[in-house]
């Protein structure tokens, strides 16, 4: 249901609550990390009298030393007044506006505005207690400003009832972990934490900001986000959010398809995909996503190490820079149940079509992928004979290949030449059809 402004109305005694001050720490990043067209564009927001940090994943994976995938921006700049700095300047969204900035090779910057979810006001009484070093410059304006005299700013504001421009503090306890609600202002070489991020960086600990029953109901995805953090940077995940993983984990059904799938993808592609289906096998959320696959383990049937094996293969592929297709990916975790139940099976291809039509429903898997999986599974036993004949030449023979590769490193067992290097064979095929095909017409 749509909400009007009215609905939002701040009560009078939330907005007398005080913004908590937030800790400050002086960190030297290592160059060498930090994107040089986000620094740009935060070098420009702030000579232009706006507050600009570098934000979310990017700051987190930059404090563990790691390369991050992308560079957020957040700044106190709105949407419009971010474009009027930018040539290069795109608006995007319909609920949230977003500027992306565009630079060569594809590369965004993408740059929110500070904002908060209003109907996460329960914050302000989760934030840790004032840490050492707090600076007294940065501490937000003691009341917040009512939503009402926000949407008369027009352009300015709240689209949807969940998105209304805000201040550093409320964009920082909107986010989902405290690893995930560290700024970073560049300019001063500080980390600025509203939200205990940085001590459960170094502690490495995944924790909710705010109580975790509240955070895992409102959006379901953040069981899945956990346990890729855990996963992946190896971190505990703290005891109450672990209780909330197991309690919640039925809400899963409830999250919008499209992102349960992107968020499975990044678990799988991250470089610890056994390790994060592990942890979601473990903690019971496995079940709720792809149900055939979590009994396969749970009986522990045959085929359950070599599925445990594609997943560690996979992880090598990721360390090496060839990560599979998502096809591919989403193949190696679906091939054990799959092969079990086609095995003797009369109808084989009936039988798949109903599997596949569970999955891919509760996944929503695009028809491509779903189809491209069919094509790999079935031409595994091909592979397996060794008669790759025309298969060279379909578009599905690399990521075939691939799959069938990563078998046979789960299997322990040697990966032929064409399998490590699929793309060169089937490459090397048509244009010998075409040299041939030019010889025949020079004749005629
Ligand atoms: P990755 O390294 O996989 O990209 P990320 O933390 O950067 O992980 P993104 O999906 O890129 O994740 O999101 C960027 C930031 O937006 C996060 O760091 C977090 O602060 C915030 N965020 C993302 N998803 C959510 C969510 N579901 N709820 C609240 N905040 C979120
Ligand atoms: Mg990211």
């Amino acid at each position: 249901m749509e909400s009007t402004p009215d609905d939002d109305e701040v009560p009078e005694e939330e907005l007398d609550l005080p913004g908590p001050p937030p800790a400050v720490y002086p960190v030297e990043l290592d160059s060498k990390n930090l994107d040089k067209d986000a620094v740009k564009v935060i070098r420009r927001l702030t000579r232009y009298g706006h507050r600009a940090y570098l934000v979310g994943g990017g700051v987190r994976d930059l404090l563990l030393d790691r390369a991050p995938k992308d560079f957020d921006v957040a700044t106190s700049a709105k949407p419009q007044e971010v474009r009027r700095l930018f040539r290069n300047c795109r608006i995007i969204g319909r609920r949230f506006r977003l500027a992306h900035i565009l630079f060569g090779g594809g590369k965004v910057i993408e740059v929110a505005t500070f904002r908060r979810d209003p109907s996460q006001r329960f914050h302000a009484r989760h934030y840790p207690e004032p840490p050492e070093g707090v600076r007294e410059d940065l501490e937000p304006p003691v009341k917040l400003a009512p939503l009402r005299s926000q949407t008369e700013e027009e352009d300015d504001l709240l689209i949807r009832n969940d998105n209304v421009f805000g201040h550093p503090h409320e964009d920082a306890v909107r986010r989902d972990f405290t690893i995930n609600g560290l700024f970073f202002d560049l300019e001063r070489g500080e980390v600025i934490d509203y939200v205990g991020g940085m001590p459960d960086l170094r502690r490495k600990v995944v924790r909710t900001i705010g109580d975790p029953d509240v955070r895992f109901r409102e959006d379901p995805v953040r069981i899945l986000r956990a346990i890729k953090f855990s996963a992946r940077i190896d971190m505990g995940i703290d005891p109450d959010v672990y209780d909330a993983l197991v309690e919640y984990r039925g809400e899963l059904g409830r999250a919008a398809r499209p992102r349960l799938l992107e968020e499975l993808l990044r678990l799988m592609r991250g470089g610890a995909a056994h390790r994060s289906i592990y942890l979601a096998w473990d903690l019971g959320v496995l079940a709720e996503l792809l149900p055939e696959v979590a009994s396969f383990f749970d009986d522990d049937a045959p085929g359950t190490s070599r599925t445990w094996g594609r997943l560690m293969a996979i992880d090598r592929r990721h360390a090496e820079g060839k990560l599979p297709s998502d096809a591919v990916l989403i193949t190696a975790l679906l091939l054990g149940p799959l092969e079990e139940l086609l095995e003797g099976a009369r109808d084989p291809s009936a039988l798949y079509d109903e599997i596949m039509e569970d999955a891919a429903f509760r996944l929503a898997l695009p028809r491509r992928i779903k189809e491209r999986v069919r094509l790999i599974v079935t031409s595994q036993r091909r592979l397996r004979q060794g008669k790759l004949g025309s298969l060279v030449r379909r578009d599905y023979f690399v990521e075939a290949a691939t799959l069938f590769a990563l078998d046979q490193e789960a299997r322990g067992e040697d990966v032929p030449e064409w399998a490590v290097d699929p793309q060169s064979v089937s490459e090397a095929k048509p244009r010998r059809r075409r040299r041939r095909r030019r010889r025949r017409g020079g004749k005629g």
